[in-house]
């Protein structure tokens, strides 16, 4: 067996947690450190400095011999920048370490390369990082030793978010205040705020490291781009669940170990559906530390498959044909006197805090579908999001048969008398227990569905960080709230107003529930009916975020301006222009410089075997057929890669950034669809050999 583990021991080991702030900080200054956390508001300079020093010893003790303000650009992933504790010697040559609170609080990484959206010229490059003391600082092991990573904020000098987190922070801010209305109105004087938490469910493929190198695509598009299917994919469904291989578990373990000590609470881990693909699921926790959490999982996936002679693909799509990977987005609101607004309790039907708040959400997602799906649209999600892959692009709720049966009863008479219970599921065998069902069975193809105490939004993609559809769903959430309470602070009868404002709202928002088949054509031409917003693609859901209802909505809770909606807007465009040119290259690079040449040899190696039958005086039918084949398949990927060639020239010509990402999806797309089957039909005809790159078959089953 292999050494003594204790989890219990190394949870958390590289958090400066409260418990080491506790034990590590005068108890003044720990109250006042905590009092932030709770309620906001700035530490003293004294305090800080207090703070810092405490942190850095401990960081030291740990062998950190860096610090970071670790943040989250608009890339969509981390940045950090490293600074050494190293201060300047005395003149007897002695060098005592340093980091001030001023150093702890605040940073000024120069900000022009990162992405802004216009929102500064490149000469404006100040950017402020500020210390989100939310989210604990944490040491973070890598190839550079040990590093102190402080999480913080980012935005630019003139004080526009220039990041994921300072948006995500004003969410969670508005839903508290709002969420706090509502249950006021219900005599809940104790609660002082309202938490949003997030489990985030992730889903990974790991491939080898050796097959990884060959593959351009995969190297710089983290997709494969050419690939015929393997003769086996996941019709058997024999991986979902399956025994998890050697390597695999392996890498399971040392990742896991990792994030416990990153005080990251990994809880669940199981092959995916696809041959490969594999999922981790930690313990849902507040939002913004969720968030912070989530990056740190995709990063130490990353680091640690690369230990294993393995890389980690977090594409929503690496291979076409078989699933993709998302990431199930849990999300609950609690209040601080642990009341989760959204636990119907054993008879919903009598709970009408819950069905106020059910009748908000179900208005919120109705009226902001359009918000909710843009906040779930990355590059790689486009393969998933109403393409052949569910879920679809297509927002609806799923509530369930229990809650549908209580909402329906609402909407036709005012009042929900009865309740489904879920009776008793009874195995028939004796030795088994019986047990108590569910009132609600599961539906696997809803994009927004309710499952017990929590929604769990299903159409974030795998490689996106989960701050845009959280800030998005707290938005949106607030919102309703916010109406809601306006109308019913100001009712003379409270219960009467309540009930006419759920039975008003379910039946105005009644067509966002949908509780069938989300995968089905029938629902497409259903949801059409309805009137439910189908936007296809990531740059079809881009200007939804600068509608007058998206702005009117987003600045009325502070938690985006105009400029900085505008700006990311045109974030999405570039990103989607640069992500496409980049696959549209690597294509360009792998058929002209290894398919087609491989090629060409088979050709050469077929007609001299054609030549050398016919002198035998042979029948050359086959070889003959098969060179014509190989040739005119290799003509026609000769003709896509010219147009390709072509018209990603002419992309790159284009000057106007949406402009130019909807040539890259309308035109060189299919360029790039008409170079892959030809070449795709080859791989199938071409000798294994000769044929330059690994196989699907390899890179899924070789691991
Ligand atoms: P399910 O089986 O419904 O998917 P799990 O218990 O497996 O539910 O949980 C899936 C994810 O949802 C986990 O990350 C879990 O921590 C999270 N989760 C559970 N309860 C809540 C909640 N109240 N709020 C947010 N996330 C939650
Ligand atoms: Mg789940």
């Amino acid at each position: 067996m292999s050494e003594v583990f204790n989890v219990e021991e190394i949870f958390g080991q590289n958090v400066f947690t409260l418990g080491k702030m506790k034990e590590r900080l005068p108890k003044n200054v720990y109250k006042e450190v905590v009092r932030v956390m709770d309620q906001g508001g700035e530490l003293s300079m004294e305090a800080a400095n207090v703070v810092a020093m405490a942190m850095k010893e401990w960081a030291v003790e740990n062998g950190a011999t860096h610090y970071t303000h670790w943040f989250q650009p608009l890339t969509g992933i981390t940045a950090e920048k490293h600074d050494s504790f190293v201060a300047h010697p005395d003149e007897m040559g002695k060098m005592l370490t340093e980091f001030s609170g001023k150093e702890l609080i605040k940073g000024e990484p120069d900000a022009s390369s990162f992405p802004s959206g216009g929102l500064r010229a490149t000469f404006e490059a100040r950017g402020y990082t500020a210390w989100d003391i939310t989210s604990p600082a944490f040491l973070k092991e890598s190839g550079c030793g040990v590093t102190l990573c402080i999480p913080t904020a980012f935005c630019s000098y003139t004080g526009e978010a220039l990041d994921k987190k300072t948006p995500l922070l004003r969410s969670m801010e508005a839903l508290s205040e709002q969420a706090l209305r509502i249950v006021r109105l219900f005599g809940n004087t104790e609660a002082t705020k309202v938490t949003a938490s997030v489990g985030p469910e992730q889903e990974y493929f790991l491939v080898d490291e050796k097959l990884y190198r060959q593959r351009t695509d995969l190297m710089f598009a983290g997709r494969t781009l050419f690939g015929a299917p393997a003769p086996k994919g996941q019709e058997m469904e024999d991986h979902y669940f399956g025994v998890i291989r050697e390597r695999v578990g392996a890498y399971m373990k040392d990742l896991n170990e990792e994030l416990w000590k990153l005080g990251v609470t990994a809880k669940t881990q199981h092959n995916e559906v696809a041959p490969a693909q594999h999922e981790l699921a930690p313990i849902y926790e507040t939002a913004n530390i969720a968030v912070d959490h989530n990056q740190l999982v995709m990063e130490a996936m990353k680091r640690v498959a690369v230990h294993h002679g393995m890389r980690c693909l977090l594409h929503e799509k690496p291979y076409a044909g078989v699933n993709g990977s998302g990431k199930h987005n849990n999300w609950s609101i609690t209040t601080d006197n642990g009341v989760n607004l959204l636990d119907p309790g054993d008879t919903p039907n009598e709970n009408i805090q819950f069905l106020l708040v059910l009748a908000c959400i179900l208005k919120a997602v109705d009226t902001h579908a359009d918000l909710l799906r843009q906040s779930a649209s990355d590059v790689g999600n486009d393969h998933r999001l109403g393409a052949n892959e569910a879920p679809p692009a297509i927002i609806s709720v799923f509530l369930g048969e229990q809650l549908e049966d209580v909402v329906r009863q609402l909407i036709e008479t005012g009042a929900a008398t009865s309740v489904k219970e879920g009776g008793k599921l009874l195995t028939g065998v004796k030795t088994l227990p019986d047990f108590q069902k569910d009132a609600t069975d599961r539906n696997r193809t809803s994009p927004f569905a309710f499952t017990g105490n929590k929604f769990e939004f299903r159409m974030v993609g795998s490689a996106d960080s989960i701050a845009s559809p959280n800030t998005t769903l707290n938005a949106i959430v607030a919102e309703a709230f916010c109406e809601a309470a306006d109308r019913l602070e100001k009712a003379e009868d409270v219960d009467l107003a309540v009930h006419d404002l759920i039975k008003e709202y379910l039946t105005e928002h009644q067509r966002i529930i949908f509780n069938g088949d989300g995968y089905s054509d029938e629902w497409l031409a259903e949801a059409e009916k309805r009137g439910l917003p189908n936007i296809k693609s990531m740059i079809e859901a881009a200007s939804t975020i600068t509608t007058d209802k998206a702005v009117k909505l987003f600045e009325r809770f502070g938690i985006f301006t105009k400029v900085e909606l505008e700006s990311r807007e045109e974030i999405i465009y570039e990103t989607y222009a640069k992500t496409i040119n980049i696959e549209a290259l690597a294509m360009i690079d792998m058929a002209g410089k290894q398919i087609i040449p491989a090629v060409v040899k088979y050709s050469k190696a077929l007609a001299d075997t054609v030549n050398t039958v016919k002198a035998a005086g042979a029948d050359t039918s086959v070889q003959t057929a098969l060179l014509k084949e190989v040739s005119e398949n290799l003509a026609a990927m000769q003709t896509a890669l010219a147009k390709l060639k072509k018209v990603e020239a002419d992309a790159s010509a284009i000057e106007d950034v949406k402009a130019q990402a909807f040539f890259y999806k309308d035109t060189v797309k299919a360029a790039m669809d008409e170079l892959r089957t030809p070449a795709d039909r080859l791989e199938m005809i071409v000798d294994k050999d000769i044929w330059p790159i690994p196989t699907y078959g390899e890179l899924m089953f070789e691991i």
